[in-house]
């Protein structure tokens, strides 16, 4: 079976497809980040040069060739381009064999997935309002991100407001839900751990991105200072990216996303490594369906899984959407992915793309984090 051509689908809100089409009639499919997307479609299409009239069941030798064989390497929109061929590589391989990808990876070590789902409220009620229904649901964990654009050191007032979110949704969802805070990078050390003391009480499952990703140390600080386990690794891509924070103990949890990270194997690896630090996997993923189920098949094989992020369960985009019951995913049974895009739905889908937004301080114009 040889590669003929790859092909890429910029699909609303925020997702990119890529479709890995052979000789023998099989297409595997697969998700990139869909943010930056047409940048990540071209390195598809710089990718595509080296594929075509490759055999695709050497996913590890193309996935070295693609990340190594180009001298520049790392960063999000290559691995994002990376990971989008090398799961539609594995989808190709498991419909060839008639398995399912977790097969391929060592089998399921779980019969189901625990997800969580993003809150959100423009007010203290909404906020609520939006917790209540994630657990009506059966959801047994929720995420959002209590904080505005903020300063280096910012406010009492600032920090009471945030706390009083975090407050809220405890109270809402009980003792027997797990709340989730994302921090998005938004904060200093010294402010995230100033915050991350004031969340203590509401004993969140987890801090995420307390700070930005690129100095370890400051992760590791933060997560020395506060008792709440911290969360990080969306932003950082491959199992080289992952070592520096697993070796100084910046987080009690990795959050890889199957779309930028470098694909199913890589995330595997990245869970591997992990679970050498006593580190569990959670794996970020606030993209499309496609994304959804690649997490999927790993999660099911991964000892060390805590529990998935979702936004997409595939409802008007593939043709038989992941089913959630009770806050837990079914682990899609099907051959490779065990999931098809529905082309007529894609097709009346909106191509307009989002853009990542920019945020600046009211008061003076300077740019702030979002
Ligand atoms: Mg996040």
């Amino acid at each position: 079976m040889k590669i003929t051509h790859l092909e890429t689908l910029h699909v609303a809100p925020r997702w990119l497809f890529v479709r890995v089409h052979t000789d023998e009639g099989l297409v595997g499919l697969g998700e990139c980040l869909g943010d930056k997307a047409r940048a990540v479609a071209g390195a598809v299409d710089e990718l595509a040069g080296y594929l075509t009239g490759q055999d695709p069941f050497r996913i590890e030798h193309h996935w070295q060739l693609m990340y190594r064989g180009a001298f520049w390497r790392g960063g999000p929109i290559l691995n994002a381009a990376i990971s989008g061929v090398e799961i539609a590589l594995w989808d190709i391989l498991g419909q060839a064999l008639g398995v399912p990808i977790y097969q391929l990876l060592g089998g399921k070590c779980r019969e189901r997935v625990r997800m969580y789902p993003h809150i959100s409220g423009d007010t203290l009620e909404d906020l609520a309002e939006s917790a209540a229904s994630a657990v009506a649901q059966g959801f047994t964990a929720v995420k959002w991100c209590p904080l505005p654009p903020t300063r280096a050191v910012d406010t009492p007032k600032m920090r009471q407001e945030a706390a009083e979110q975090v407050r809220v949704v405890r109270e809402v969802v009980g003792d027997e839900v797990d709340i989730l805070i994302d921090m998005h990078g938004r904060l200093s050390p010294a402010m995230a751990i100033l915050l991350g003391e004031r969340f203590a009480e509401y004993e969140p499952m987890f801090l995420e991105e307390p700070c930005l990703p690129e100095n370890v140390d400051a992760m590791a600080r933060i997560a020395r200072t506060l008792r709440t386990p911290i969360a990080t690794g969306e932003r950082l891509f491959t199992r080289f990216g992952f070592r520096e924070v697993l070796e100084k103990q910046a987080a009690a949890i990795v959050q890889p996303d199957v779309t930028t990270c470098g694909g199913i194997m890589e995330l595997k690896k990245i869970a591997a490594m992990a679970e050498a630090h006593y580190v569990a996997i959670a794996p970020h993923n606030p993209y499309g369906p496609v994304a959804t189920a690649a997490s999927l098949h790993v999660d099911a094989c991964v000892p060390n899984f805590l529990i998935q992020e979702f936004v997409a369960l595939g409802e008007g985009c593939l043709k038989q959407p992941i089913t959630v019951t009770d806050g837990y995913a079914d682990i899609p049974d099907g051959p490779g992915l065990g999931v098809e895009l529905d082309d007529r739905a894609v097709r009346d889908r909106p191509r307009q793309l989002w853009d990542i937004p920019t945020w600046c301080h009211a008061d003076d114009g300077s740019v702030a984090d979002w």
